[in-house]
């Protein structure tokens, strides 16, 4: 069995400031900074709920500026910190201080959270070309203990780029029976995506039955993933079971979305180049 490292450190506990004033929260402070990076390959970093952008680079030191800075609330905060301290791959910067600039909006944690969360998805599944993306998806999201609000954030792109990879692959003329449960396991997952992402969208109260059916339907994944690699299961049955599992989950998402009348992507695509 493939052991999958994945670390993620938690630094929520130092990014929680408990002030009376509500002022105070927006000036930055130090703490420790979460790196991530950004569709171009730069990085960003994450501080107490905000996100910082490069400005430039100054002798010994880098200053970064708020990303909302050239938003409409032209948010004037900036920060320094050390010069790269990490590898290439894996960037690490230390506080060194502030322009003593208040932000001019709230921070957010989760965004924050979603958008880390959403690197290292991108970062463990180049370097794990062997994994079921399921897989470092689900390690993931646990191991960062990521919330339902927070599931329901992750953009639809990001997952879709996922299922366009596979899509593409599914298309070959060779397609491996390892591939096709891979397949299929992501299949399962981006319908589970996709209804953390649908009710974050919605007011009316989350169907429980509903959510219920997918995390067990994704523990029976994880289970059938476990049976085979120990030979407990045929792979036949295996492929049986878990295409049924999708299926099943599949209509139960299909029904849910005409039910809500959504008029949604592409998503059927994936599903019928299967
Ligand atoms: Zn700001």
């Amino acid at each position: 069995m493939t052991e999958l490292k994945i670390s993620y450190k938690d630094d929520s506990s130092s990014s929680i400031n408990i002030s009376s004033s509500q002022q105070s929260n927006r000036l930055p402070q130090a703490g420790e900074i979460s790196v991530y990076k950004s569709t171009r390959g730069g990085d960003f970093l994450c501080l107490h709920g905000y996100t910082y952008q490069i400005d430039r680079r100054m002798k010994n030191k880098i200053k970064w500026k708020c990303k909302e800075s050239r938003n409409k609330t032209r948010c004037g905060s900036k920060i320094y910190t050390t010069e790269n301290v990490g590898t290439d791959r894996i960037s690490a910067y230390k506080y060194l201080g502030s322009n003593d600039v208040f932000h001019s909006h709230d921070g957010d944690n989760d965004q924050n959270k979603v958008a880390i969360f959403q690197s290292q998805v991108k970062d463990t599944g180049t370097n794990n070309r062997t994994v079921p993306p399921s897989r470092i998806i689900n390690q993931l999201a646990t191991s960062m203990k990521l919330t339902d609000k927070q599931l329901g954030m992750i953009p639809l792109h990001a997952t879709l780029c996922y299922n366009a990879v596979l899509q593409r692959r599914a298309q070959q003329s060779h397609l491996s029976i390892w591939t096709l449960i891979e397949l299929l396991i992501t299949e399962e997952t981006a319908v589970r995506m996709k209804h953390f992402q649908s009710l974050s969208g919605k007011t009316k109260p989350i169907n429980k039955t509903i959510r219920n059916g997918v995390i067990n339907i994704n523990q029976q994944i994880n289970l059938l993933n476990q049976k085979l690699e120990v030979n407990d299961i045929e792979l036949d049955d295996c492929l049986i079971s878990l295409s049924t599992l999708v299926g099943v989950k599949y209509d139960q998402w299909h029904k849910q979305r005409k039910k809500d009348g959504r008029a949604d992507d592409s998503d059927d695509q994936t599903r019928t180049s299967l």
